[in-house]
């Protein structure tokens, strides 16, 4: 049913590529959006060029620490007074072999990529459960599939996706639905820094659709997935990767 009362996500990792394109998607279809990012300064003037300073408001904050979660999700409260979507979209990549990632590098790709999404649920919950809602955990082609190079990045999304199935067990009974979104690979400002040519070229001849994802298309099965339309929906991950997962030809 149809809220009649605008609703609200939060998204993470907001101020640029896939979770700006997700926080623009809510926008355009009238709700209001949190849009949350640890980079300050690109989270202020991205919100700057939505143009909607009422419904569109910058929490700077880093998903990993509680505290500031808790009060981003508070600030949320006291803006909005209601949250229905949460997109945990924030993410950090390094792509390097079991031998070479530095327990710093692991520790921080956890950190980010499954600790800062389990925090931002046990944040959010309370305040979703009192309208009911859905979040939505973006996950990876690389938590889907093994491949040299992802040992920490692959390992954090394969255990989101698990936490997306455990919240979905939990949550039923608040009316939260749970899933996840794993991308194929989307041309950001992430795939520039860890997309190598030889990846580059490995994806589009593994990717039957022969390209690389926009940030508008995996926006999309985000937006539908909180939605009511999708109210049968929870505890799945959908691949939005252009049949990379479906025909199975791997990655070196
Ligand atoms: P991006 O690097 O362009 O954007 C990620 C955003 O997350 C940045 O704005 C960054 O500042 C923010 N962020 C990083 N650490 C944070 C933290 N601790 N707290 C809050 N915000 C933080 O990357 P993207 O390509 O837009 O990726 C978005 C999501 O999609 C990520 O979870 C990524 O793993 C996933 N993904 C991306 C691809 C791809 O090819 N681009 C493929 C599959 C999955």
């Amino acid at each position: 049913m149809q809220n009649a009362t605008p609703r609200v996500a939060l998204v993470t990792g907001a101020a640029r590529g896939i979770g700006l394109a997700i926080a623009k998607r809510f926008i355009a279809d009238g709700w209001s959006v949190g849009l949350l990012d640890i980079d300050a300064d690109t989270l202020s003037r991205s919100v700057a060029t939505i143009g909607e300073p009422i419904r569109a408001v910058a929490l700077p904050c880093d998903v990993s620490v509680a505290a500031q979660v808790n009060q981003a999700v508070a600030t949320v409260k006291t803006r909005f007074g209601r949250l229905d979507a949460l997109v945990n979209n924030a993410g950090v990549a390094v792509f390097k072999p079991l031998m070479e990632t530095s327990e710093a590098e692991w520790n921080r790709v956890l950190a980010v990529n499954l600790t800062g999404p389990f925090l931002t649920a046990q944040a959010a919950v309370p305040l979703m459960a009192e309208t009911g809602g859905a979040i939505v955990n973006i996950t990876s082609i690389s938590g889907l599939r093994a491949s040299t190079l992802r040992v920490a990045y692959g390992t954090s999304k394969a255990a989101l996706a698990h936490l997306t199935k455990q919240e979905a067990a939990e949550l039923a009974g608040l009316g939260i639905r749970v899933n996840a979104v794993a991308p194929g690979p989307v041309d950001t400002a992430m795939a520039k820094e860890v997309h190598s040519p030889a990846i580059r070229a490995d994806y589009h001849d593994a990717i039957p659709l022969n390209r690389y994802g926009l940030e508008e298309e995996i926006a999309e099965a985000v937006f539908y997935l909180c939605g009511n339309k999708a109210s049968y929906i929870t505890g799945q991950t959908l691949a939005v990767d252009g049949g990379f997962d479906a025909v199975g030809i791997g990655l070196p």
